[in-house]
Order: C-alpha cells, then structure tokens, then sequence
C-alpha cells in the first residue's frame, strides 16, 4: 500500500489518502477509517489489515488524479523530532572529513542528532531561509523510516517488522550554523528543512530497504546517486541501537542518513540558491520536487 496526506481545493483540510500510480482515493468513503495517516499508524496492524481488505473490495471508487490535489507531507506534525543519523554512509564521511581537513575515520557507533516537527515541509513546498542567518544550505537525500509498533531494546533480528513503512526526507542543512554550533542540531532544524513524502511505502511492498537507490537532482543535474546497501548501520541495527532504554512509537521517523554527493563536499564547494529546484528520489517511493524560494 501507498498512503499519502493530501488536500483539495474543495477542502482544505490535510486527510488521509491511497494512492495507485497517478490516482488518489479518498479513505474517508471507507466506514471507521482513521482521518489522518499518523492516526492509521497509531491504530496498528489489525486496522492496517482492515483498511487493505476495505480498499480490496472497492468497487471503482471515485478518485483524484495525482496532479489535482495537493500533497503534503505524509505526516506533517510528528509527535516528536525527526531522529536523524549522521554520517552514515562510508564516502559521505570521506567528503565530509575532506572539506573539513580532518583524517577519515568510520564510526563505530551511529551519530544520532533531531529535526524538530516545525522543519518539515510537504513534497513540492517551497524551501527557505533567511540569508542573514545562513549562507550555506546543503542537501542530503536520505531514506525515512517510519515506526509501527513501538518498543525498547528492540533486537536487531526482530527490528523490521517495527516499521510500518518508508518515505523520502531531505535533510536539508546549514553547514554554517553546523560549524558554528559545534553540533548538528541547529543548522539542520531551520524551518521548511524536512522537505518529506510523497508517500509512506508500507514495508511489505517496499521490500528490502537496503537495496535501494537514493538519489538527488539540482536543476535536473544529478549531485547523489548512491545505494541504500552502502549504510554502515543498517536499518534494523539502527533500531536496535537507537532503541535502547529509548522508548521507540508509532509514527516516530527515522532518517537514515545521506549518500556522498553533498554540497559541502565539492569542489569548489556548492550551496542551494534562490531559483533552485531539488529533486529527492527513493527508488520505490517517490521523488519529492522543492523549490528554493527568497526567505
Ligand atoms: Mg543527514
């Protein structure tokens, strides 16, 4: 299944979709159906399966063509900060140390930071800043993951059946205020840097997340184009570990890092600018459509 949050302009208000190639359905014309996407995730497997069997049994039920309804992001307030992972992918980290002069090393435990739920954005809103507070806005396509059944300790061998479903994020990020802080927090927690969508993949039809192409285009000039099977922790190991004595729940998203190709790690080094459209594909999910606009 593929479920997104959308609009239209009959009625403004976000609710939840299901989506089938370019075509949208409404899932309030199924009796009981959660009227948001976060409201379906909370509810758990058993609603999950019922919401499919209902979908199943429509018979040519109306819907929107994808280009008539707005989108917005699959869950646009979460419940708590995006967790993020730095440095996840081996010449990510080798970019990285290049553009700061440092030697190359590989972690050995995930470096976990947050986007906090005012930063996200829906998958073709407009990007933002001021440029009095930063001068240097990178991208970073990365693969989301989102919680089903919560949990803590969770073990490795049991992680995936935690995840109700995959989305695209881009963390979008401030090398200047990075720098500045010290830490990843501030520079990547700007307003409209969590550009998220178009959808949620549910795990059983996105399959295997870690044989997956994630990829970025500048104005149609491809910056990222790595693999998902390039992680040095992989999505179960980073549930497990993130989930020690930490209280995972539904609807908490996990992004899970960005392939080499940023930015900061060019030479010379390249920012976003005013103009610029991003393109933010996962293979099996969606390619989210941002434009930078003057903030
Ligand atoms: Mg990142």
């Amino acid at each position: 299944m593929r479920y997104a949050t959308f609009s239209t302009s009959d009625d403004t208000q976000p609710r939840l979709g299901i989506v089938f190639a370019d075509r949208v359905l409404d899932a309030g014309i199924i009796p009981r159906a959660p009227d948001s996407l976060l409201a379906l995730i909370q509810r758990g497997p058993e609603t999950w399966r019922g919401i499919a069997q209902a979908v199943a049994a429509l018979d040519r039920p109306r819907t929107y063509a994808a280009i008539e309804v707005r989108w917005h992001a699959p869950i646009p307030r979460p419940t708590k900060n995006v967790f993020c992972i730095g440095r996840n992918y081996a010449e990510h980290i080798r970019e990285g140390a290049k553009a700061r002069g440092q030697t190359f090393t590989l972690p050995t435990h995930p470096v976990f930071f947050t986007k906090p739920p005012t930063s996200v954005i829906g998958p073709t809103d407009d990007i933002s800043w001021n440029p009095g507070i930063t001068q240097q806005v990178d991208w970073e396509a990365e693969l989301g993951v989102v919680i089903g059944v919560g949990g803590r300790d969770i073990d490795r061998a049991s992680a995936l059946p935690h995840i109700f479903g995959y989305t695209v994020i881009n963390d979008v990020s401030a090398r200047d205020l990075q720098t500045a802080h010290g830490q990843f927090f501030k520079g990547k927690s700007l307003d409209t840097f969590c550009p998220m969508g178009p959808v949620i993949v549910t795990a059983d039809e996105f399959g295997d997340p870690q044989n997956k192409r994630v990829s970025l285009r500048i104005n149609g000039v491809e910056k990222q184009n790595g693999t998902t099977a390039d992680m040095i922790f992989p999505v179960d190991q980073t549930i497990a570990i993130l989930s020690l004595g930490c209280t995972l729940e539904p609807g908490d998203i996990i992004s899970t890092g960005t392939p080499d190709g940023v930015g900061m790690g060019r030479t010379p080094q390249e920012w976003l600018k005013v103009g610029d459209l991003m393109e933010t594909e996962v293979e099996g999910i969606g390619v989210l459509r941002n434009r930078v606009v003057a903030g």
